[in-house]
């Protein structure tokens, strides 16, 4: 029997991932510093531990894996990435959980492990203008992220290519762009654009106001879950390294978004635009390399997921309510 490790596998991507390699007949064994949040793990074996301790690692790779998914991660959305004040945890703690899982994995000679990276790596030079930002994976040196969250990721990122040219590792690497759905972060300050938009409509009457951070002008592309696991998949089985984008090149403005938010509900309501944590002005996945290497790139409209993404958290708030 196939065996797989999921580390982060009490978060969003994570979870998702276990549920999706049980299917596919795999033994899974997650590790997280919490089940998840939205439902029973399907996993058939779950460790409560601290990754960034070694001996969580050694125990949770106590025998060999035949792949082995790195989502585990200090992160959140840009209310707590991009104010600058969980700077030194974000850095710290996703910095020595990559160093000890990566390590541990080489110890007991498992090869093949995908490491989730982020689009956060870009440079900002490259991402001023929200029509015609550059997201070509070879734009990311000379580096420039725009937080700190970047940096660790990109350490990492090379770190992971230093154990695959040293050690004779098969990692992969995927950059990630906005990943939403169904049982992700929806409130609280981690959550990402798609969710709270979701929920800011979900609690306005209608006819009422929502708040926007900023003009509403900048610009993202997301990408839904199901299309993130069949990238990471098509990718950790490839023969290729990577690094790739895995995002939707289906770019619109925050604006954009909250529209589609509202016609999941079937509400009109105002926005009134504040200040708040921005991160980039413009940014969207390039699908050319991935397409190249691996045949495929995501292609599902973002409206289908944000249909699905409303109706869950919808849900949730009346169940909050
Ligand atoms: P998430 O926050 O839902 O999941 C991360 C999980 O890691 C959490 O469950 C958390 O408890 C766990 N974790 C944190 N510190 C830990 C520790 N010390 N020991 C054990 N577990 C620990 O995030 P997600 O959206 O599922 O993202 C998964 C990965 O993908 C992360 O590495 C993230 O940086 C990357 N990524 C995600 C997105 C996105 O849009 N979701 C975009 C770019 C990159």
């Amino acid at each position: 029997m196939r065996k797989a490790l999921v580390c982060g596998a009490g978060g969003f991507i994570g979870s998702h991932m276990v549920k999706r390699i049980k299917k596919e007949g795999f033994w899974v064994r997650g590790v997280d510093l919490k089940f998840p949040e939205f439902g029973e793990t399907d996993a058939d074996d779950f460790i409560k531990g601290d990754l960034r301790d070694p001996y969580v690692c050694r125990q949770a790779v106590d025998r060999r894996f035949d792949e082995v998914y790195q989502f585990a991660a200090d992160m959140g959305g840009a209310g707590y990435v991009f104010t600058g004040e969980n700077d030194a945890e974000i850095m710290h703690n996703s910095g020595l959980i990559n160093l000890n899982i990566l390590d541990t994995c080489r110890n007991r000679n498992i090869k093949r492990v995908f490491y989730s990276s982020s689009a956060c790596i870009y440079p900002e030079y490259n991402q001023m203008d929200p029509d015609n930002p550059n997201c070509e994976e070879s734009s990311a040196y000379p580096a420039n992220p725009d937080s700190d969250y970047g940096w660790e990721k990109l350490f990492s990122e090379r770190l992971y290519l230093a154990y695959c040219r040293n050690f004779g590792m098969e990692v992969r690497i995927a950059r990630y762009h906005n990943i939403f759905g169904p049982e992700g972060t929806w409130s609280g300050g981690k959550e990402k654009a798609p969710a709270a938009m979701c929920r800011k409509v979900a609690m306005a009457e209608d006819g009422a106001e929502i708040e926007i951070w900023g003009d509403g002008k900048q610009t993202r592309s997301f990408l839904y879950i199901d299309e993130c696991l069949e990238g990471t998949l098509k990718l950790t089985r490839s023969a290729w390294t990577g690094p790739v984008n895995i995002g939707s090149d289906e770019m619109v403005t925050i604006n954009q978004l909250a529209d589609m938010a509202m016609e999941a509900a079937g509400k009109t309501l105002q926005k009134k635009y504040i200040s708040g944590p921005l991160g980039v002005r413009g940014r969207n996945s390039d699908n050319r390399l991935i397409h190249e290497k691996l045949g495929w790139r995501p292609q599902k409209p973002l409206m289908d997921g944000m249909a699905k993404t409303y109706r869950w958290i919808e849900n949730q708030v009346k169940s909050n309510a």
